[in-house]
């Protein structure tokens, strides 16, 4: 693979060189957290040792310094995903989970109805799924979900009958964190658009993994971590357009988020700070910008086709034996860094408790998918995620280590 100079890029990431019983980790658990270059890590200090303070209203020196580096992040990552708005169009959140919660929350419990019908996909992650049931109930609108089809792609007959002029919102995953799947998320917001509803794009596994840009999806709002694209845990982001937000009220209230407070009543700050109240993730912000410059260095799209490359050539392995069920698109078809899947009658827990003992780390589990693993007739799927620093050398060791479960349970 030569997009990318992997062995520079693992040079920033001591944590790769771990081992474990003796074995050198190989980190296949990405999509769960990512890790952290040292370049990010060394903003993350070097803020701590040398700008540390709190944003927005301090007159003094440090609090000032501190506000442009935080203020100036929204726009750094308003560039990333292409939001022409800038920082008004962007809202640091906690995570993807919590910028899923603040739309639902913040549009939704006020603008839904009995009449209304939230269109969601069956394999959207338990952070939208959840989030907008949930929402549903309170509000007495219906969730509707999309079909996933075997070949593990969005049946868009489904979509075109299910969206229409009772729907208000289309929730859809971008990249299937469990199945791998490319979402044509675009065509997705055009059907939502010509029936007046906005689309909610969780592009927690795309915007870390492939470029996107929002103006050409045309998404009314994306979500996606930190944690997940070489930044920081404890920071999300909301994209929005900037009249959608306008029009919303605030989610949280408090103080960094009002404009004048009386007694009585109280008026909200400009975007994006009537969306996050009090003391905000200020080092992280600053941190998760410093990502969006790592990764842009890198190349989004090399970084795309690196971890295609590596889930393609992943598949082609595991499935050499016939005797491992991948889940999600057959080779050949572009996915997301990502391959999950089951080696027969070996629960995942167990399978990945034996790679543990190679210092292979994968994930096993539902993966937040728990509808989609019912539907597909499986309790758990073991799933091997990558990233920038990951190598065929890595997968060959995940398909060795299968090996060894292999001899174990025959
Ligand atoms: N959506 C998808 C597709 C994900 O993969 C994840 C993380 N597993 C989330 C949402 C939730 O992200 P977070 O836990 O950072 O809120």
């Amino acid at each position: 693979i030569e997009h990318l100079d992997v062995a520079a890029i693992r040079e920033e990431y001591p944590i790769l060189q771990r081992e474990f019983g003796g074995e050198q980790l190989v980190y296949l658990d990405n999509a769960a957290t990512t890790q952290t270059p040292d370049r990010v890590v060394d903003t993350i200090a070097d803020y701590y040792r040398h700008t540390n303070a709190n944003v927005h209203r301090g007159l003094h020196q440090l609090s000032q310094e501190a506000s442009v580096a935080y203020e100036d992040a929204h726009d750094r990552v308003a560039d990333f995903i292409g939001a022409s708005g800038g920082r008004e169009e962007i809202v640091f959140t906690k995570n993807t989970t919590e910028s899923e919660n603040l739309v639902a929350y913040a549009w939704g419990l006020n603008e839904l109805g009995p009449e209304d019908e939230v269109v969601l996909t069956e394999m959207e992650h338990h952070a939208s799924l959840v989030t907008w049931q949930q929402i549903c109930k309170k509000t007495g609108a219906t969730c509707r979900y999309i079909e996933v089809q075997d070949d593990g792609t969005l049946d868009m007959d489904h979509a075109h009958e299910l969206i229409g002029d009772d729907t208000a919102m289309v929730s859809v995953v971008h990249v299937s964190n469990t199945l791998g799947t490319v979402n044509p998320v675009s065509e997705l917001a055009d059907i939502a658009h010509d029936h007046d509803a906005y689309i909610f794009v969780d592009g927690a596994q795309s915007v870390p993994n492939r470029p996107v840009d929002v103006e050409a999806i045309d998404a009314d709002f994306l979500a996606f971590s930190g944690h997940k694209m070489a930044g920081p845990t404890g920071i999300g982001v909301l994209y929005g357009k900037k009249h959608i937000l306008e029009e919303m009220e605030p989610y949280l209230f408090g103080g960094m988020m009002i404009n004048k407070v009386t007694f009585e009543d109280s008026t909200w700050h400009e975007l994006p700070w009537k969306f996050e109240a009090g003391t905000p993730v200020i080092c992280q912000g600053i941190a998760l910008a410093e990502a969006c410059d790592y990764l842009d260095d890198i190349g989004m799209d090399a970084i795309r086709r690196h971890e295609n490359e590596l889930a393609q050539y992943a598949i082609e392995q595991l499935e050499g034996e016939g005797d491992i069920d991948i889940l999600g698109p057959p080779a050949g078809v572009e996915r997301g860094g990502l391959v999950s899947f089951n080696l027969n009658s070996v629960h995942a827990h167990d399978l990945s408790s034996i790679l543990n003992d190679s210092a292979v780390a994968i994930r096993a589990g539902d993966h937040c998918t728990q509808p989609l693993h019912d539907k597909l007739g499986v309790p758990a799927s073991a799933r091997a995620s990558f990233y920038v620093y990951n190598t065929k050398e890595e997968v060959d060791k995940l398909v060795e280590a299968i090996d060894d479960a292999r001899q174990l349970f025959a």
